[in-house]
């Protein structure tokens, strides 16, 4: 009543004003002793409405694809062609073992330190030699050690891009790219993959939209298998050299031929200093390192390190430490030669058993290297309706859609040959060609 009165409010006002109080949980009321300020205040029932504090989220046409493929458990009977995983059973980790217990008791405290953006001056200093063999000539200043190339790439989208900035891609490409540059709310053109490299198609966007970046995958790439010929690689550095163009070359598979070796990369042969090479070890060794490396002219070194210094300081000092000790110890040749046989046994066990189970239904050109076939289906049959089949009996791939800036790859998927045995893969291709089987009937 007193309250009703100070205020010049009705009683019931007054009253109902307590009462939103302590459902609330600010006032507690005592019968028959007052109401008083409660001792804490309760939480809300409801929590804190975090999707309504997030930033608008990056406008992609995907799903976050990439989270949900490495989110596929690879056991048991569940055969992945999906994640560009290679097999576990191949990781070297005997060797880092060994390398760990015999290095670790002259492990320096201060080497576990922050370290320079750049990365630990010895693990460069060792990519610089294994670029120089791959004949890039390059030195320790344009050598930038990352976490992993995909976070190479995500740095180049930052410190290139801005939202409406044209960027060009291959046609089909890596979808992770494709991610990152939607995010960034660039427009891209893109390059149609089939036949020989569109020069006069890249002319025309230069000259038409003046695009920041051409990305692209010269060497086995993801998800084709396609390999850019030499004297195409040197017509295309000659246009990028008189339209000023800047080239990102992503090459996480060079080194995984089962034939001849590949090109010499566009990085290797480009005078001009237009090339962003990205590089990683995910590939080769394991993607648990998330180490890869980008060699660029110094400035955009520089650039790229100072927008990398918000995102994590530096790469993790052990994984670059373990590397080096690998690298030094020159494990890598010997490993690179297993691998490459073990993944050649593999590519020509998954082309047969393809080609054999399918009936010729499912057609796609045998790559030279890297992880993929690249698989198209008759025409009656999409590639999500054969995943929908497929899933159920525990086999995945990745739906040719995800590779497409824009519209394209619905009869088309990607197959990763790399991640199982022979004979899992070859029991995952006949389950597989049974729902092909079956949807083809109805
Ligand atoms: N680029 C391409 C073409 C890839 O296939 C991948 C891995 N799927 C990456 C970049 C990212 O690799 P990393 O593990 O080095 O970040």
């Amino acid at each position: 009543r007193e309250l009703a009165a100070l205020y010049g409010v009705s009683r019931t006002t007054a009253i109902n004003a307590y009462r939103q109080l302590e459902q609330s949980g600010m006032v507690k009321t005592k019968m028959g002793s007052g109401t008083y300020v409660a001792a804490a205040i309760n939480p809300s029932p409801t929590g804190v409405p975090w999707s309504q504090l997030f930033v608008p989220p990056p406008q992609t046409t995907m799903v976050s694809l990439i989270r949900e493929l490495i989110s596929v458990e690879i056991t048991g009977n569940t055969v992945s062609f999906a994640a560009g995983m290679p097999d576990p059973r191949l990781y070297p980790t005997d060797l880092f073992q060994e390398l760990f217990l015999r290095y670790q008791r002259k492990l320096n405290n201060f080497e576990l330190g922050h370290i320079p953006t750049e990365g630990s001056t010895s693990l460069r200093r060792d990519v610089v030699s294994l670029m120089n063999q791959q004949g890039v000539q390059t030195g320790q200043n344009n050598t930038m050690i990352v976490s992993g190339s995909q976070q190479g790439l995500y740095l180049i989208a930052k410190v290139f891009l801005s939202p409406g900035d044209y960027v060009v891609v291959q046609s089909p490409t890596y979808l992770g790219a494709i991610q990152i540059f939607q995010a960034a709310g660039a427009r891209i053109l893109t390059l149609p993959i089939a036949g020989a490299f569109p020069l006069n198609l890249l002319e025309d966007y230069l000259i038409r939209y003046r695009p920041k970046l051409l990305y692209m995958l010269p060497t086995f790439q993801n998800p084709t298998g396609q390999v850019v010929p030499l004297e195409e690689r040197k017509s295309l550095l000659q246009l990028a050299a008189k339209h000023r163009l800047a080239i990102v070359e992503d090459d996480p598979y060079s080194e995984l031929y089962y034939g001849s070796q590949p090109p010499p990369s566009l990085k290797a042969l480009d005078d001009y200093g237009c090339v962003i090479y990205l590089g990683t070890f995910s590939k080769v060794l394991f993607p648990g390192l998330r180490t890869g490396w980008m060699i660029a002219p110094e400035k955009v070194i520089d650039r790229v390190a100072l927008e990398k210094q918000y995102v994590d300081l530096h790469s993790s000092n052990l994984s670059q430490w373990l590397l080096h000790h690998f690298l030094q110890e020159g494990l890598l040749a010997n490993h690179l030669r297993h691998i490459r046989q073990e993944y050649k046994k593999r590519r020509d066990s998954a082309v047969h058993a393809l080609r054999r189970f399918s009936n010729g239904q499912i057609s796609f050109r045998e790559p030279e290297g890297g992880f993929y076939l690249w698989c198209s289906l008759p025409e009656g049959v999409t590639s999500r309706s054969l995943l929908h089949e497929t899933a159920k009996t525990g086999v995945t791939f990745v739906p040719g859609e995800a590779f497409y800036a824009d519209a394209g790859g619905t009869h088309e998927f990607r197959f990763c040959f790399a991640t199982h045995s022979r004979d899992l893969s070859t029991d995952g291709i006949k389950r597989l060609a049974k729902c092909l089987a079956g949807l083809e009937k109805n």
